[in-house]
């Protein structure tokens, strides 16, 4: 105390100052926007390598924010995380998937299973419960619903976690893993986990076929995968060349916007319709 600050440091605490107000922002405005309506999902189509059919959808978050638009997750959900509110967040995209698979099956549209993001923190004892309320709610099959999970889960490896996943696994909920590669699984650990996909991550999928590591990697993934018995979704697939390596390695199914981008329900559903095929 009473000692004067170096500029640099100063300038430092300034900026510090800034991101902080700008958090405390976001995370008031959060609490408007699950208050007011302003959240949605969209849905990306997740696509069959062999017959080029829509097999699943990931659904994401969006905020329509009144004033700045279309908000994306990139900047909310770190937010979120932080002040935990992710577990009120996530909390209403499992109610509004489970509400909008309800309103799909009561329309007579053949939906195949919605997949959606759960943060780490949304993890607890609790968790298997109020899944199967949601699900009871909307009478909605737990095959019509699945789980994305991230590493950060397993690298805490506890027991509870495990006996949580087995739980929602006994319930008919599938788990996948989601932006495989960019953690610290390995091969022993996964085998403890109850998962039935492994999404390959964006970052490896960006330089196939041209980049000798991300080939090998994502070489590597689908390999392990296949001796696990688990289905490889790779994730953020642009071109036909990445499209027609993963095919070749022997990938079951691509989420990009080769063939979609995330987009509104109602155009999802368009697209379930009308049959499109990759
Ligand atoms: P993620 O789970 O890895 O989701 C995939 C992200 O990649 C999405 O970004 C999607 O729009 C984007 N993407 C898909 N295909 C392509 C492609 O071909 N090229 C490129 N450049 N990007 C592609 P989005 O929707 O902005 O979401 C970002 C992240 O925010 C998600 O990454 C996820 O970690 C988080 N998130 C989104 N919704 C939720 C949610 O409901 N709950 C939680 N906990 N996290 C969420
Ligand atoms: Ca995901
Ligand atoms: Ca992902
Ligand atoms: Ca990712």
């Amino acid at each position: 105390a009473g000692r004067t600050h170096e500029p640099a440091l100063l300038f430092f605490s300034e900026e510090m100052n800034q991101r902080a107000k700008e958090h405390l922002r976001i995370e008031s405005e959060l609490r408007d926007a699950l208050a007011n309506d302003e959240l949605m999902l969209y849905y990306q189509p997740k696509v069959s390598l062999r017959s080029g059919r829509i097999v699943g959808a990931e659904a994401l978050l969006r905020w329509r924010h009144p004033v700045r638009g279309l908000v994306s997750p990139g900047v909310f959900i770190p937010v979120a995380e932080e002040t935990g509110l992710i577990t009120e967040l996530g909390n209403w995209v499992v109610e509004e998937a489970c509400r909008q698979i309800r309103q799909w099956r009561d329309a007579n549209v053949i939906m195949p299973p919605v997949a959606v993001n759960l943060s780490a923190r949304q993890f607890d004892r609790g968790l298997p419960q109020r899944m199967g309320q949601v699900l009871e709610q909307y009478q909605v099959h737990p095959e019509q619903l699945m789980l994305e999970i991230t590493e950060s889960l397993l690298v805490r490896g506890a027991d509870s976690v495990i006996a949580i996943m087995n739980e929602l696994v006994a319930m008919g909920l599938a788990l996948a893993l989601d932006d495989f590669g960019t953690g610290y699984s390995s091969l022993a650990y996964l085998k403890k986990f109850p998962i039935s996909t492994l999404k390959i991550d964006r970052a490896f999928v960006v330089g196939l076929p041209h980049e000798q590591n991300d080939c090998a990697i994502a070489r590597a993934i689908v390999t392990m995968g296949q001796q696990l018995r688990q289905e490889i979704v790779a994730e953020g697939v642009e071109t036909m060349e990445q499209m027609h390596f993963l095919r070749e390695l022997g990938c079951d199914q691509l989420q990009g916007y080769l063939f979609s981008q995330p987009v509104p329900a109602a155009d999802f559903e368009r697209m379930l319709r009308e049959g499109r095929r990759l």
